[in-house]
């Protein structure tokens, strides 16, 4: 940071079908950029929403510090993320939600703390308001899951509100993997970490666009990028199972030999057949599901696309897919 320009800060902010906060955003970040010492630039990824979220973005793109980026469909929250990562470029990426449930000003802090010298500086939720019992509980099971399964470390309760150094867009830039866990990359990548608290607040208007779906989507993506222990525990427990039939074998051979009661065992048979073949399916499809991921990493397609004819600013991304060099 020792240059002699200002620092440039990039705010990465997704937008999938939110007209209703759109406008108490604008006003939320107009007042925020007399507070920020440093040139600062909103970047708007809309992320194929079908209200009137791209028109009002088109219509605050034409003052200053505003740009947006229209994806050619919709690609979900983590790839949204990753185009405007890869369009950004300050010398600090601030990564926030549209729904004002990451309080914009808790920038201020994010960018203290960047300042002080930390690479990537995660906002932890004290507190997380308006959102269902489910939501909660749920959100709470899959990062204590998370945080046994990976050996990366991966922070509780920190969602996608961060501030990222250049050096860490660099590193991700270089992550061109497919089924995004961004949370996760950022973990992985390493550099100065540290975190700041905050109260992650009600969404200002409009609904979540994460359905369940999407949640247990990006759970999925979350457990098997960044752990192989569900199939290591597939093993075990082959193993085991194997291990209890063998006992159960040479039970019926000694009982057979000594003339035991033991035939007439339909019963045991058909749980025997049925319990293995129910830890084979299960196995079988977690093999699938790694090998999936293998598919579409193999087809190697590029991550997003940007329409082209948004806007003046769009046309230098226009319809150029990342890593368009590699794929020469
Ligand atoms: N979002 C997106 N694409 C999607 C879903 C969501 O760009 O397919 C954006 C959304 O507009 C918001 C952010 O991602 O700015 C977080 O979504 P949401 O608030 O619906 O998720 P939640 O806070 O309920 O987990
Ligand atoms: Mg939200």
């Amino acid at each position: 940071m020792s240059q002699d320009r200002a620092p440039k800060i990039s705010f990465v902010i997704p937008v999938y079908n939110e007209e209703a906060v759109l406008e108490m955003l604008f006003a939320r970040l107009d007042a925020l950029v007399e507070r920020i010492d440093a040139d600062c630039e909103f970047l708007f990824v809309d992320d194929g929403s079908r209200d009137r979220s791209l028109e009002l973005l088109h219509r605050k793109a034409h003052t200053p510090h505003f740009r947006v980026i229209e994806l050619s469909r919709n690609f979900g929250h983590q790839i949204a993320i990753t185009a405007g990562i890869d369009s950004a470029d300050g010398d600090a990426i601030v990564i926030m939600d549209a729904d004002l449930q990451d309080p914009p000003e808790v920038a201020l802090d994010l960018i203290e703390a960047w300042r002080k010298g930390a690479e990537i500086v995660s906002a932890r939720r004290r507190q997380r308001e308006g959102e269902t019992w489910f939501k909660r509980a749920s959100a709470k099971l899959f990062y204590r899951l998370l945080a046994r399964l990976s050996p990366v470390k991966i922070p509780e309760d920190v969602g996608d509100f961060r501030l990222i150094d250049r050096k860490v867009a660099d590193a991700l830039r270089a992550m061109p993997e497919r089924d995004r866990y961004f949370r996760g990359m950022v973990s992985w990548v390493g550099f100065r970490h540290v975190e700041v608290l905050y109260d992650r607040h009600e969404r200002a208007a409009g609904s979540s666009k994460y359905s369940l779906k999407s949640m247990f989507l990006l759970a999925t993506n979350g457990i098997i990028g960044f752990s192989d222990l569900p199939l290591r525990i597939a093993l075990w427990f082959g193993l085991a199972v194997s291990m209890i039939s063998f006992i159960a074998v040479i039970w019926t051979l000694v009982g057979t030999f000594l003339g035991g009661p033991v035939v007439s065992g339909w019963a045991s048979t058909m749980i025997m057949l049925s319990f293995l073949s129910g830890v084979q399916l299960l196995t079988i499809g977690l093999v699938g599901l790694y090998v999936g991921r293998i598919y579409n990493e193999v087809k190697g397609r590029p991550l997003y696309f940007v329409r082209p004819d948004g806007g003046p600013e769009v046309s230098k991304v226009a319809l150029e897919p990342r890593r368009a060099e590699e794929t020469q």
